[in-house]
Formats: structure tokens, sequence, C-alpha cells
């Protein structure tokens, strides 16, 4: 079908997420009509190098045949099958593999479909467990300043962006949050370098802990990354000391690796450069190696058996979703992580990281970037208006829109968080397209910022 036909359709019919449809209608969307490794092409055949994996999701690039086929073979035996009362194949075969490979003593695997829906079943799994362990009072939430968690009701009240979160405030549980572990912006010290400031965040951290330990059901972090917030990389050791404090104060600690999990920083879990294993974890996006929704919550032994009693006990977990453990998503995680296995896929990421950082560094003498971070394949560059005040760039003049919009020019799809420019490539990019992908980020920031 003819673009112009395929936009107006969209334009009429559609409402997209987090987008100012005012704007939208009077614009003229690309519209991706196929995938082929790191590229995306649309209606009118141009190919675009998709530089941030469709929303933080492809690892192996599009239409992988090995996934494709997977899909395929699974869809000719089973489409779908509820998990309320029966077992699908695929689902526990994929169970059993991820906890072969999540940090040690996470054994339960409790499937969903999305980020958001497997944050929203840590959170209620911490929560009732507490009520299991005959601690009712146990039921508050520590979050960070600038963390995102998803969009439902739950986890939305453990996120910190002002910008998403603030209208709907009203509706929200309240949460202690805890100040971000934001180094280029640190509210609480002047000094930008962690190793030298004496880390005053975890010291506030600690004192809340302190204060509210005994009403404390979990922490809830992004560890390594707080992505949606603009990738903000925490210091090293920050998780590890959160898991300490939790230990301390018997605190249950949630991990979100819904965007850092699978292989983006360089290892297959964040936790694991801390060598830590929180009590709960969520996985999604790079589960399916960005094809299907699913989603999964880990949790260990502890929690798991505090559930377990007779029916009359009332200790079960009332929630689910209608297509938890869905076997065709199941069957194309299988397949990916088939391939990470297959390729070595980890051991191929260091000169990938060792050339992101190169660049990075590069970039970050540019008179308009404050800030440059990076956790292994993940990338962010902070535009701001005064490099030396670190005065940013006010929000209505849209900067990092005008920059991804830039880009296009070079072929690059990207979607910015605010004044961030997301670097999130799908692992399996090549050097050369990693190449591409820098010198248009490169060059698109020159452009728009002089
Ligand atoms: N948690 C984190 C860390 C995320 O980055 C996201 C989405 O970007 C979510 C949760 C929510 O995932 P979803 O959009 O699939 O609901």
């Amino acid at each position: 079908m003819e673009t112009r036909i395929l936009q107006d359709i969209d334009r009429s019919y559609v409402w997209h997420p987090f987008t100012q449809m005012r704007d939208w209608e009077s614009s003229d969307p690309l519209v991706i009509v196929r995938g082929e490794g790191s590229w995306l092409i649309d209606s009118d055949g141009r190919r675009w190098l998709d530089g941030v994996a469709s929303i933080w999701t492809n690892v192996h690039g599009h239409c992988r045949a090995e996934i494709n086929e997977a899909i395929k073979n699974q869809v000719d035996r089973l489409e779908h099958s509820t998990q309320l009362g029966l077992a699908n194949d695929q689902a526990a075969l994929l169970a059993k593999r991820l906890v072969e490979i999540v940090p040690p003593g996470l054994c339960k695997v409790f499937y969903s479909d999305n980020g958001s829906t497997a944050m929203e079943v840590g959170i209620k799994m911490a929560y009732q467990f507490w009520r299991h362990q005959g601690r009712p009072e146990k039921s508050r939430f520590i979050s960070f300043k600038n963390a995102y968690h998803g969009d439902t009701v739950g986890c939305m009240s453990v996120g910190g962006i002002d910008l998403y979160h603030e209208v709907f405030r009203p509706l929200l549980f309240p949460t202690i949050l805890s100040p971000a572990p934001y180094c280029y912006r640190c509210e609480l010290s002047e000094e930008r370098d962690s190793s030298k400031c004496g880390q005053p965040c975890l010291r506030e951290l600690e004192r809340l802990m302190e204060e509210y330990g005994d009403r404390l059901a979990g922490l809830v972090i992004e560890p390594l990354v707080q992505g949606a917030g603009g990738m903000i990389v925490q210091p090293q050791g920050f998780v590890r000391r959160l898991r300490e404090l939790c230990d301390r104060y018997d605190v249950l600690m949630i991990a979100d690796e819904v965007a850092v999990g699978f292989g983006r920083t360089g290892r297959m879990f964040a936790c694991e450069h801390e060598g830590i294993t929180p009590d709960i974890m969520a996985l999604s996006k790079g589960i399916t190696a960005g094809y299907l929704p699913l989603a999964a919550t880990l949790a260990t032994k502890r929690i798991y058996d505090a559930f377990l009693g007779d029916y009359g006990e009332l200790k079960t977990f009332f929630h689910g979703h209608t297509f938890t453990g869905n076997p065709i998503a199941c069957a194309a995680a299988l397949a990916s992580l088939d391939i990470f296995a297959r390729e070595n896929l980890l051991k191929q990421l260091p000169p990938k990281i060792d050339y992101l950082a190169e660049r990075l560094v590069g970039i970050a003498e540019l008179k308009h970037v404050g800030d440059v971070r990076q956790a292994g394949m993940i990338g962010g560059i902070e535009l701001v208006r005064e490099k030396g005040s670190g005065e940013p760039y006010p929000w209505e003049e849209r900067i990092g829109v005008r920059v991804c919009m830039e880009a296009r020019r070079y072929g690059l799809i990207l979607r910015p968080l605010g004044n961030v420019i997301v670097v999130f490539p799908p692992l399996s990019i090549s050097m050369e397209e990693l190449k591409l992908l820098m010198d248009g980020i490169e060059a698109s920031i020159r452009t728009v910022t002089g």
C-alpha cells in the first residue's frame, strides 16, 4: 500500500504513546514495514539504522532466521494455552533456562507480558510476602528519584520522573523517595566524582532505611542504569551497598532489569557486575530478543515458600494475565537464548563496548555536551545549554528531539530522553554500523547545537 495512504490511516485511527498527537497529525510519520539485521525498512523502501533497538528490545537484529523459525514452528503446534490450571512446554522449558542463567538464588519464574506488569507483580509479591510473614506493617517501598518502572498505577507509584508521573500523583500510593545517584546533577554534593564525594546519596538512603526499615516491604531499583531517567549510570559498588542495606534492615530488594537485562551492560544481567542476587527480579524487553511481549518476575525460595499453605489460608498469589506464559513468546525467548549460547554473544561485545566508549569520549568534548554516560552497550549523551554551569536546555526547546530528527538525514532512528541522546543498538550491531551510528549522532549534535 502507498505510504501516503498508510500515513493517512495511521493519523486517522492510531493514538501513539508518549506523543503529542496534534504534532503527530501534522507530521508525515515513517511507516516501518520490514526489518533486517540492525535496519528498519520503511514503506518507501528506505533503510534506517535502528539506534535504539526498537525501544531497547531488539537483541540479535530484526528478522533473525533462527527466531523466525522457532516462532513458525511453535505457531504450527500451539499458539496459546492458559497458565491458569495448565502448564505448557515452552513456558516450563524457558523458566528452567532462566533460572539457570539469572543470579543464583532466584528460583521461581512468574510470567506476565510486559515490563510494567513484571514490576507490578514484583511489588505485589513483596507486599503480600510480609503479610504472610505476619508483619503487615512492612508495607511501604523505597524508590529513587528519576526512576522509571512502567506506566501502570503501581509502577508509577515507585517511579520518580515528574514529567510523566506528577499529573497522576493523587492516584498513586506514596513511597519513600531516595536521591538518585545522578552524579552529573547531584543535589547533595558539588563534587561530581563518586570516588571523592563520600556518596551522600547512600548516606541518605541509609538514614531512610534506618528510619523506615520496620515499615519497609521493598526497595525498588533499576540496577546499574536508570534508563528512562536519562541513562544515568550508578557508581561502582552502589548496587552492592543497596543489597547490604536491604539485608541489614530486612527489606526485599526488587531489581528491575527490564531494560538492562539480556546482555545490554556487557553481562547477561546488570546485577552480575555487583555480584548480588536481588530477592525479586523483573525481566522483559530483551527476553524475546524484542520479538514478542513477554515478561518474567523471578523470586527466591524464601519468597515463594511464604506463599505456600492450605488453600483456606489464602496465601495464594492472586494475580495473573490472560497471555501469561504465551508459548509463542516463550519459544522466541528460548531461540534467543540459544543464539546467546551458540554465538558466545557476550564475549563478542567488548570491542564494541570499547569503541562506544572511545566515541563518547570524543563527543564529550563538544561544546553543548555536558555529560556522557555508558554501561556496556548503553550510552547516554546529555546536552546542555551552558557547559561550564551545566545549565540545561529548557525542555520547550526540545533539543533532544531536534537532534534525533536531524539524525534522520544520516539514516538513523533515535529516540531521546529529554535532553539526553540515547545510544542503545541491537547487541548484534556490526562495528561498521556502530561507526555509522556514532558518526551520525556526532554530526547531528554538531549541526543542531552549533
Ligand atoms: N522498567 C524499566 C526499567 C523500563 O525501562 C521500562 C520501559 O521502558 C519498564 C519497566 C516498562 O516496560 P513496558 O514498557 O514493557 O511496560
